[in-house]
């Protein structure tokens, strides 16, 4: 073990070790089992919809619903530029082609009125739109009042990448619960993890039935291997299933601490140089945020007073000095449209994202994290944020 900070390690309990056991003595390690069948429900109850179906990853999810709802070549698909990659790589393995839209400056969630625009745009000049997937990030839901319904008078499904925002709601409902599908992650540094996992939402019995047939190699329900489409092998492990039910136990503990951590940053670095996101002009919380990671807006100003001649942007300048002092602090995702593997793709832009991503950093926010440990970080940060170069 190491002294660095990271920013969001995975903490398990004896409450995931007695699971975890559980699933290991009955005999059920495969990716079936009483565990898959039980977490499912819990999740599903947890959100608030009606089918649920666990998978190998979030990724998959997404894959497995963009099949269902027609995506393939010739087709596309409207999702935010600014996400992890794993939302437009779905979008590219169904052969789908990704258009990106730009976000808004609080938080560089999707900007609900472009990506209407963008459908409209596209559906103007004869292409099938067969899906928008607007993606909650960093654990705060997108404001889905105009998109959902924009969406449903425009006939286009909404599949919500919830994979950062499991426990976050907005508007009364929960993260997970909008449009047709959407889909969450259990990754290693995720919220709630089974290690690797992820699993698809939807009230929508046919979807979920569909993507669990996908999910399984595609075997027909006859007493033989037969095979009438093209199948993957996405399902979770029982064993994984039951660490999920256990993280998924201590979710709202996990969440407060989380929670805990991001007012201490800003009660400690709100009056310097960096704005947080999701906050009202009185400097309230918005509470249905999840907190799965800290972001941080830089003021441009912090590296202004630096030599010219050095291309460095705020966001470099306090990952470079944390990671200096042993503190894992990242930028935020770098935008779609600016990876050079989806360069040649299209993108409604504005700019708000590209400029979040210059100034934007996430910060320490597991729940492991101790007081001391943040008190650390907060000490390094107000050094950069209150010195000039
Ligand atoms: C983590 C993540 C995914 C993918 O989830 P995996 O379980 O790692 O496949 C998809 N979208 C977003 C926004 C994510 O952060």
């Amino acid at each position: 073990m190491t002294d660095r900070i990271l920013m969001s390690q995975a903490q398990v309990s004896e409450v995931e070790e007695r699971y975890v056991l559980d699933a290991l003595r009955s005999g059920w390690v495969a990716p079936l089992g009483p565990h898959v069948d039980a977490f499912e429900r819990e999740v599903a109850e947890r959100v608030g919809v009606d089918h649920a179906l666990a998978l190998s990853s979030g990724t998959a999810a997404l894959h497995l619903a963009l099949l269902h709802l027609g995506a393939r070549p010739g087709t596309k698909v409207v999702l935010s530029s600014m996400t992890f990659a794993a939302t437009a790589n779905a979008v590219v393995y169904t052969g789908a082609e990704p258009v990106f839209v730009d976000g808004v400056a609080d938080d560089g969630n999707v900007d609900p009125e472009l990506m209407l625009t963008a459908v409209r745009t596209l559906q103007a000049e004869g292409e099938t739109v067969v899906a928008a997937i607007p993606v909650d990030l960093f654990g705060r839901a997108v404001d889905y009042s105009v998109l959902e319904p924009g969406l449903a008078d425009l006939g286009v499904p909404l599949l919500e990448d919830a994979a950062e925002a499991l426990g976050a709601h907005v508007g009364g409902r929960a993260a997970g619960s909008f449009g047709t599908a959407a889909a969450l992650s259990f990754n290693g540094n995720k919220i709630m993890t089974t290690s690797g996992g992820g699993m698809l939402l939807s009230n929508d019995a046919e979807l979920v039935d569909h993507a669990r047939k996908l999910s399984t190699q595609s075997r027909e329900p006859v007493p033989w291997y037969e095979h009438t489409e093209v199948g993957y092998n996405y399902r979770l492990s029982n064993v994984l299933a039951a660490l999920g039910r256990g993280q998924l136990e201590r979710l709202d503990g996990m969440i407060e601490r989380r929670r805990a951590i991001r007012d201490r940053y800003v009660d400690a670095l709100g009056d310097l140089r960096v704005r947080f996101p999701g906050r009202d002009a009185a400097g309230r919380a918005d509470d249905g945020d999840n907190c799965w990671l800290t972001t941080m807006v830089v003021d441009q100003t912090v590296v202004e007073e630096r030599r010219s001649g050095l291309e460095t942007t705020p966001a470099d300048k306090i990952v470079d000095t944390m990671s200096a002092a042993d503190i894992e602090v990242r930028h935020l995702w770098k935008p779609m449209h600016l990876q050079p593997v989806f360069a040649h793709c299209r993108a409604f832009t504005t700019g708000v994202s590209e400029d979040l991503f210059r100034r934007g950093v996430t910060l320490p926010s597991g729940p492991a994290l101790t007081d001391d440990q943040i008190d650390r970080v907060i000490d390094h940060l107000t050094r950069v944020l209150t010195t000039a170069e």
